[in-house]
Formats: C-alpha cells, sequence, structure tokens
C-alpha cells in the first residue's frame, strides 16, 4: 500500500516523497499510515540529508477526508507532523493547486514552504464549523502573525502563494518544475548551513498583536460567515499568542474536539453537502446535454432588473436590458452606475473593472433588439397580463432555441410559458433582491421545460457563481410559500401582546440577521399588501399601516420609525394601532415568551416545507434549508429549518 501511496525516490542525498491520493490527495488514514512508513525510511537512510514533500496529479494535499472526520485512528496527522520537525533532516513542502486544511499543516511541519506561481494556500475548516486540530492555527500564528492567522483561519478563503509569502508562511515561489526547483532550494539551504529551528520553536520571532483588535476581528468574520464558528477559530489563535506550544496545541486540540461533536459543526456540515446537492443536475436530465450562453437579455431595469444585468455582467456576459421607455431605461443604467460606483467607493472593486462591467450592459427600448439574445430574463412588473404579454412577445422576436425566463417571485410560470408556442424554452429564474448580491437562484421547472433547458439554467447559474436550487411550479415556490406560513402569524402575535421588536429581537437571538418586521420595513410592506390585494387576502394589521403610507424604511416609518440615518426607533402610534385593534377585536394583551414567537412563526413554516416536499415542489429536504440560508437569512449555524426542526429546535444560539 505505501508503495503505491507515497513514493520514495532519492536525488543527490535528497528524499522525495510524493503522496498519491486521487483526486485531491486527502489526508486518509491509509494515507496518513503509508507516509509515515516512508518517514521512518527516510529518517533511518543515513544517506539522505533532506526532504522534499510533494503531491501527484492536479493538487498539494487539499485537506482531511471528510468522512472520517472525528476518528481517532493512529497516526494522527498531528503525530506525523511532530515526527517530521523532530528527524533531524530539513524537510521542504512542494505546493502545486491548492494546500488546504490538513494540506496545509502538513506544510507547516517542513521546515520550509515552497510554491508554484499559481498555488493556493487555505485553512477552511471553519467553513465546517471547525478549526485546524493539527496545529494549523498554532504555527500559522508563529510564522505570520496573530492577525493574518485569524484571517486566514477565521475566514477559510484561499490565499496565494504570492500574498502568502510576503506574509511568511511560504519561502520561495516558482516558476517551471516545482520539485527540481524544491530540490535545489533545499541543497542550497543545507550547503548554506541556513536551517532554522522547526515551526513549532519559533514562537519567538512571531508579530506582536493587539488583544482588542483581534477580538474585533474576529467578530467581524462571525458576522461575515454568518456563524459564531470563528469566535474558536479566536480563541486557538489566542492561545497560540499567549501559552507555550504543547499547552497551545493541547488548547487548540480541545477546541477542535468541541467543534466536531458540537451541533453547529453538524449543521454546517450538513450545509456544505446540502449545497452541492442543489447545485447538481436532477437525475432525469444529466444526460441532456446544454444550450450555449452568450448574449443575454434583461427585461425590466427596476430594482430586479438591475441587479440581474449586473450579476451577469459581473461574470463575463454581454447584457441587453430593455425597458419600457428611454426615462425608465435611463433610471436603470443610472442605478447600475450607482451601484458600481458604491463598490468603487468601498475599495471592493477597481475602477477599471468597473467600467469593464458597465461597458457590457447596454440599454434599449425595442424588443426587437433581443432577437440575438440566448437567454433573456423578464423581470418586468408581478403581473399576470403583462407577464403573459412580454411571453408572447418573446415568442415572436426570440432566435429559436434561446432560453425564455421569467423572474416571478409567485404567479405560475406554466401559464406563463403557455402564452408562447415553445413552452419548452420557458422557466422561471427567481433570483432573490439585491440579485448582483444574493446567492439564491430558484431554478423553476415547468411542467414543458426542456430537458436542456433546465441544465443550462444550472450551469449559468453556477457561473454566476450564485447557489441555484430546483424547484416546482407553485405559488411563490419554495422560499416565498413557506414565508407566507411564517408571516401568516405574525399579526396574530402582535395582537396577542408581541411588540415589533419583541418579536425582532427572538429572532436576532436565534441568529437571524434581522427579524420579520425590520425585514418587511427594509423591503417595503407595499410589495405584500399589493400581493394580499390582488389574491384577495387581507391582512388587518399591515394593511393598515399600508394605508397610512407606512411603507417602511423608504417611508420613514413602517413597523418602526427611521430618522435620517435609518435609525430605527419603536413607533408608540404603531403601538396605538395595534392596542385599538386588539380591543376591537376582544384581545386581551399579554406578554408571550420568545419561545413562543419563535415557535409560533416558525412552526407554520416548517409544516408548509413538509407539504411542498410532499407536493415533489421540492426534490430533498436539504433543499429547502439551502434556500432558506441563501434567499433568507435562515441561521447557518442551525442548518436550515428542516435539519433544525429533524434536530429537535435547539433553542437559541448559546444552546449549540
Ligand atoms: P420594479 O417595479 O422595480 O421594476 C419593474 C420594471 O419593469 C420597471 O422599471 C418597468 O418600467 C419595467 N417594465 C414593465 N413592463 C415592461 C415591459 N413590457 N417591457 C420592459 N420593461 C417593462 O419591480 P422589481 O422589484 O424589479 O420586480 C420585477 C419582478 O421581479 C417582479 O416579477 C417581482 O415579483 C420579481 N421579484 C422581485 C423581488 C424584489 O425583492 N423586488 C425579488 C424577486 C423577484
Amino acid at each position: 500500500m505505501s508503495d503505491s501511496m507515497v513514493r520514495l525516490d532519492i536525488q543527490n542525498g535528497i528524499a522525495i516523497l510524493t503522496l498519491s491520493n486521487p483526486p485531491v490527495n486527502a489526508l486518509s488514514h491509509a494515507l496518513r499510515t503509508a507516509f509515515s512508513v516512508r518517514l521512518v525510511e527516510v529518517a533511518r537512510n543515513t544517506a539522505v540529508e533532506g526532504l522534499v514533500i510533494a503531491c501527484a496529479g492536479r493538487t498539494f494535499v487539499d485537506g482531511a477526508e471528510i468522512s472520517e472526520l472525528g476518528q481517532v485512528n493512529t497516526p494522527m496527522l498531528r503525530e506525523i507532523i511532530s515526527r517530521l520537525e523532530s528527524m533531524g533532516k530539513p524537510s521542504v513542502a512542494a505546493l502545486h493547486g491548492t494546500a488546504l486544511g490538513g494540506g496545509l499543516e502538513l506544510a507547516l511541519g517542513c521546515t520550509f514552504r515552497v510554491a508554484n506561481q499559481d498555488a493556493k494556500i487555505g485553512l477552511p475548516e471553519v467553513k465546517l464549523g471547525l478549526l485546524p486540530g493539527a496545529g494549523g492555527t498554532v504555527r500559522t500564528t508563529y510564522l505570520a502573525g496573530a492577525k493574518a492567522s485569524l484571517e486566514l483561519a477565521g475566514s477559510g478563503e484561499m490565499m496565494r502563494a504570492d500574498a502568502a509569502g510576503k506574509l511568511g508562511l511560504i519561502d520561495a515561489v516558482f516558476a517551471g518544475d516545482l520539485i527540481a526547483n524544491a530540490v535545489r532550494f533545499l541543497q542550497r539551504k543545507i550547503s548554506e548551513n541556513d536551517i532554522p529551528a522547526p515551526v513549532s520553536q519559533r514562537a519567538g520571532d512571531m508579530p506582536s498583536a493587539d488583544p482588542a483588535a483581534l477580538e474585533k476581528l474576529a467578530a467581524e468574520l462571525c458576522q461575515k460567515a454568518r456563524s459564531s464558528a470563528p469566535m474558536l477559530t479566536g480563541q486557538a489563535v489566542k492561545a497560540a499568542l499567549e501559552l507555550d506550544f504543547a499547552r497551545a496545541m493541547q488548547e487548540e486540540r480541545r477546541l477542535f474536539d468541541e467543534a466536531v461533536a458540537s451541533p453547529r459543526s453538524e449543521a454546517l456540515r450538513h450545509l456544505f453537502f446540502a449545497e452541492r446537492a442543489a447545485a447538481k443536475l436532477p437525475e432525469d436530465v444529466a444526460e441532456a446535454g446544454t444550450r450555449s450562453v452568450q448574449a443575454v437579455g434583461v427585461i425590466g431595469a427596476g430594482t430586479m432588473g438591475s441587479g440581474i444585468a449586473m450579476a451577469f455582467a459581473n461574470s463575463g456576459y454581454d447584457v441587453i436590458i430593455r425597458e419600457m421607455n428611454a426615462e425608465a431605461l435611463q433610471r436603470g443604467l443610472e442605478r447600475v452606475a450607482t451601484t458600481y460606483a458604491r463598490s468603487v467607493s468601498r475599495g471592493s472593486l477597481t475602477r477599471n473593472e468597473a467600467d469593464r462591467r458597465i461597458a457590457r450592459i447596454e440599454g434599449t427600448d425595442e424588443a426587437a433588439d433581443l432577437a440575438k439574445c440566448d437567454l433573456i430574463v423578464e423581470a418586468a412588473f408581478e403581473d399576470m397580463e403583462v407577464k403573459k404579454s412580454i411571453f408572447a412577445e418573446l415568442d415572436r422576436i426570440a432566435r429559436p432555441g434561446a432560453i425564455l425566463a421569467t423572474n416571478t417571485s409567485y404567479l405560475n410560470v406554466d401559464a406563463i410559458a403557455a402564452a408562447t408556442s415553445r413552452p419548452g424554452d420557458v422557466l422561471g429564474l427567481h433570483f432573490f433582491s439585491p440579485a448582483n448580491v444574493m446567492k439564491l437562484v430558484e431554478v423553476v421547472r415547468g411542467a414543458e421545460t426542456a430537458p436542456n433547458v433546465l441544465a443550462t439554467a444550472l450551469g449559468v447559474s453556477r457561473k454566476l457563481r450564485k447557489q441555484p436550487v430546483v424547484v416546482g411550479v407553485c405559488h411563490g415556490f419554495v422560499g416565498n410559500r413557506m414565508l407566507a406560513a411564517r408571516n401568516a402569524q405574525l399579526s396574530q402575535l402582535l395582537l396577542e401582546g408581541a411588540t415589533p421588536a419583541q418579536v425582532d429581537g427572538a429572532f436576532r437571538a436565534l441568529g437571524w440577521p434581522m427579524g420579520p418586521c425590520q425585514m418587511q420595513d427594509l423591503a417595503g410592506l407595499d410589495i405584500s399588501w399589493r400581493n394580499r390585494k390582488a389574491l384577495g387576502t387581507p391582512d388587518a394589521l399591515p394593511d393598515r399601516l399600508c394605508e397610512l403610507g407606512r411603507f417602511g424604511q423608504k417611508a420613514g416609518k413602517g413597523w418602526y420609525l427611521y430618522d435620517g440615518n435609518r435609525e430605527r426607533k419603536p413607533d408608540p402610534e404603531v403601538q396605538v394601532i395595534i392596542d385599538t385593534m386588539a380591543a376591537e377585536r376582544g384581545i386581551t394583551r399579554k406578554l408571550l415568551s420568545e419561545n413562543e414567537i419563535i415557535d409560533r412563526t416558525h412552526g407554520p413554516m416548517i409544516t408548509e416545507g413538509r407539504r411542498i416536499l410532499e407536493e415533489g415542489i421540492a426534490v430533498r429536504s436539504s433543499d429547502i434549508d439551502v434556500i432558506w440560508v441563501h434567499g433568507y437569512g435562515f441561521p447557518r449555524d442551525l442548518g436550515g429549518p428542516m435539519f433544525w426542526d429533524d434536530k429537535g429546535r435547539l433553542r437559541t444560539k448559546g444552546e449549540i
């Protein structure tokens, strides 16, 4: 086994160990065993002065074997690394592709690290609710300092070799034959007698750090990840700063073991697999092939149309937006320009890149200009007659084989498709607002949607770096239908005794970024008001707010009152409206607990989710979790509403 998984070559006194465990050289138990056998061989061989560790295939070690997570099978990675450090011969890790998680930890166990120009490193464990468990945080802190270590391990993002070189994590970056360069590098170091101590003994070289700044950074990372997992990384990095190596390693391990067993990590691991499963082609379209998409048309340059146009332009597509008239088009293009200008002033985009993206978007008020498009996404008013007339027009002008998509939030995609003579080319692409930012796309499969249209839509969504989830046709699809079930309880809770601030507070305590009243104020209460009126399903309390012009933030008042800088305040006027309405209905208001608020909002929403599954509108329960986490801000640490329910609905952030 060791022969095939870890090859040993010796060149002029340098041993080259080449690890091979396709596809990504995951550090499985079998690979660790083979590797440690080879290490003994190399240690004993007196002709060997130094050691290069490299990998076969397209990448260095990409991490641990996820299926073995939590198993304690010797040799553990940290034991191997410690043997590597104490073997008395200098070693160099030769990195190509990506060196991630345990792969980077193994490299940090070497005396030196060298890399190909296009190699990347990373400690992505945090994305699964974990942290490195084999010294990754400790050794990274010693080499690059606490701030860089926390940024790397707390974000889980990958870093390019040149950036890692500047931080001291990589000693040399090469173009050309990596292994030959690594061997020469090590030979030179040996001949110059320039061999530093093992990384575990380099605490003295560590750049200084400000504990308060680290705490702030950890909190920011949690907010960005919408998970409390980066806090654990923060604790491990703090231990690396304050304790000696052995105790810091123990602390990292303790935190790792705690994390592996935590419901939070179980939830994040569930999401990791759920996201991948949702993006896969459904079995019955797997062989369908795809259509080519280069030129994209968007109908409507409102909130969604302009965001959708930017999402496509950001991924290199040429976009043409069609509006009803020149003024509306002008407004839409200005919205696009302002959004890019904001990204430039925030520093997240260069002016040149913004200009390139803007140049990909052109506008027209002529439907005929869409004739050259391969994919046309309609984002006009939410009105069946409007949509039908647009699709009838598209049927006349779109080229044969063009894909015709609607961004409708609620309407029946089959009825829209029936306005054309080519329903097989029609589907829903339900983006979320702001469409250039939000990851989720519900890909709505109509009764007649052709398999290759669905397959193309999934491929295009992935190219947009979105998270697609295939759903079936029903009013509101998966997300908005469950949202309606959740919000249906809101008025009753408020009339019975809760306040908007209390409801929102209960949601935030569970890990939501905002509660339902805050969210409605942000989105505009008038949108659902219009929808209720169209459906003939009034909801007296929010209807009353809308009648008073309380449309939310944009009106300066909704469930809350907003002053100039958008800060929300409870509004006594809203309380009077609630109290009066409760009195009219003979409801005696009483204090409601947070638990009751959560149960009575989340319960009906989960029940609706179960119905959606039974009806086959969602393919899998985990697809519903992905939709809620990516489209509506459901707390990632709870794994999505269905997973959370399956696990017995642990109550608050504090419990996980
Ligand atoms: P919006 O009112 O901001 O924009 C609609 C735009 O479409 C307007 O600029 C209008 O001039 C234009 N338009 C109308 N008819 C047209 C036609 N025949 N040809 C060309 N342009 C036309 O609305 P929005 O919020 O962007 O919503 C658009 C669609 O996206 C709706 O179906 C809505 O349900 C859906 N949607 C909205 C959101 C959201 O949060 N706003 C989220 C997901 C989906």
